[in-house]
C-alpha cells in the first residue's frame, strides 16, 4: 500500500532554472491478494509515480509504502521480489538479442529459483504456460523481434512471474498493443489474481478496459487521488466531478465495454494543470463546474458512502452532493 505519499521532482527549464514538479501529492492506495485495483487517470496526472513509488523505484518525499502491513525497507532485492513492474511497451522492456530461454532463465538464476541448466529448462517452459504461451517448447527458443507484441507481453509478464511477486504492478500493459489481443491479455492478468492470489494494480486511461478487469477502481487528478471504491458505484455513480467528466469523455457512452477498442479515440478532456504551480487546494477546481472558494483554499477531506465508495470534493461537505447528479460538464 502507499499510505499519503508525495513525490515532488525538481527540474530544469529551458533557461536553466529550477523548478519543483509536485507529481503526487498525498496519494493512497491499497492493494490485497485475488484483488485487482484499477488507477485510472488521464497522462500526466501522477499514476505511473505512484506505482514507481510502490515499486520502490522512485522513492517517496513523504508518506510511505508498506508491505503486508509494515513500513516496507529502503529499496532492496527483498522488496523488488515482491512487487513487480510490467511496462507499456513490451519491445522496449526485453532484451531483443536473446533467446526468451535465457531472458526468463537468467532472471530464474539472479534470484535462486534455478541453478542447473534443467531446472532452468523445466521452469522457463512452466512459466510460458502459466502465461499461455504454447507449445512453450517452440517459443522457449525464440527472440522478441521473432514474436508479436502479445507474445512479447506475455514473455514480461513471465519474467516478472520469474520473481515470484505477489503484486503485480501493470503501467498501460496493453495500450501499445493490438486491439485484438487486448482482451487476452488483460485476461491472463485477470487469471493470475484470481487462480494464483497475486494483488494487482492496473494502470490505464481507459474506463472500459478498467471496468472490465478490475473490482476497485481509483481515480488520480493532477497528482492527487480523488475518488475510489467498488467499480461499479464508481461508474454508475461517480462522487467527484472529475470522475465524471472523465467517463462522460469515455467512447463508452453505454458503458458496455465497447471502449476497450476504441480506448484511443477517447474526447479531449481540456487541459490538466501544469504541476511546477498547481492550482492551490482542489485542482481539479480551474475546470469544475461546482468549483467555490473553499475549493481554492484546501483540498478536501475524505468523503465515504455507505458501499465503500470515497471522495475528496467540497460538494459533499457543504451538502450539495445532490448536484452531481444534475449537471455533470462545464459549459
Ligand atoms: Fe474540486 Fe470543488 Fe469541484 Fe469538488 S466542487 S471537484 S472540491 S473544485
Amino acid at each position: 500500500a502507499a499510505v499519503d505519499v508525495s513525490k515532488h521532482f525538481t527540474v530544469r527549464d529551458q533557461l536553466g532554472r529550477k523548478a519543483t514538479v509536485r507529481a503526487v501529492e498525498h496519494a493512497s492506495v491499497a492493494l490485497h491478494r485475488g484483488r485487482v485495483v484499477a488507477l485510472v487517470g488521464e497522462s500526466g496526472s501522477g499514476k505511473t509515480t505512484l506505482a514507481r513509488m510502490l515499486a520502490q523505484f522512485h522513492p517517496v518525499s513523504s508518506g510511505e509504502i508498506r508491505l503486508a502491513g509494515h513500513r516496507a525497507p529502503p529499496a532492496g532485492r527483498g522488496y523488488f521480489r515482491q512487487v513487480q513492474l510490467i511496462f507499456q511497451d513490451p519491445f522496449s522492456s526485453l532484451n531483443t538479442l536473446h533467446k526468451v530461454r535465457h531472458i526468463l532463465g537468467r532472471v530464474l538464476r539472479v534470484h535462486g529459483h534455478a541453478h542447473t541448466r534443467a531446472e532452468v529448462e523445466e521452469q522457463v517452459l512452466s512459466l510460458l504456460n502459466r502465461v499461455n504461451l504454447t507449445p512453450a517448447e517452440e517459443f522457449i527458443d525464440k527472440r522478441p523481434r521473432e514474436m508479436s507484441g502479445g507474445q512479447l507481453q506475455r514473455v514480461a509478464i513471465a519474467r516478472a512471474l520469474a520473481v515470484r511477486p505477489t503484486v503485480l504492478l501493470g503501467d498501460e500493459p496493453i495500450s501499445m498493443l493490438d486491439v485484438s489481443i487486448r482482451l487476452d491479455v488483460l485476461n491472463l492478468l485477470a487469471r493470475l489474481c484470481d487462480e494464483e492470489g497475486l494483488a494487482l494494480l492496473y494502470i490505464t486511461h481507459d474506463i472500459a478496459s478498467a471496468r472490465y478487469l478490475c473490482d476497485e477502481v481509483q481515480v488520480m487528478y493532477a497528482g492527487q487521488t480523488v475518488e475510489g471504491g467498488p467499480k461499479e458505484a464508481v461508474i454508475q455513480s461517480p462522487k467527484h466531478p472529475y470522475t465524471r467528466l472523465l467517463i462522460d469523455s469515455s467512447p463508452d457512452p453505454d458503458r458496455t465495454g465497447r471502449g476497450l477498442r476504441d480506448q484511443d479515440d477517447a474526447e479531449d478532456l481540456g487541459e490538466p494543470p501544469n504541476l511546477t504551480a498547481p492550482p492551490d487546494g482542489c485542482r481539479f477546481h480551474p475546470r469544475c463546474p461546482f468549483a467555490m472558494d473553499d475549493c481554492r483554499r484546501a483540498f478536501p477531506d475524505r468523503t465515504t458512502f455507505a458501499d465503500g465508495q470515497w471522495a475528496h470534493c467540497w460538494l459533499h461537505q457543504h451538502g450539495r452532493s445532490a448536484e452531481l447528479d444534475r449537471t455533470t460538464s462545464k459549459e
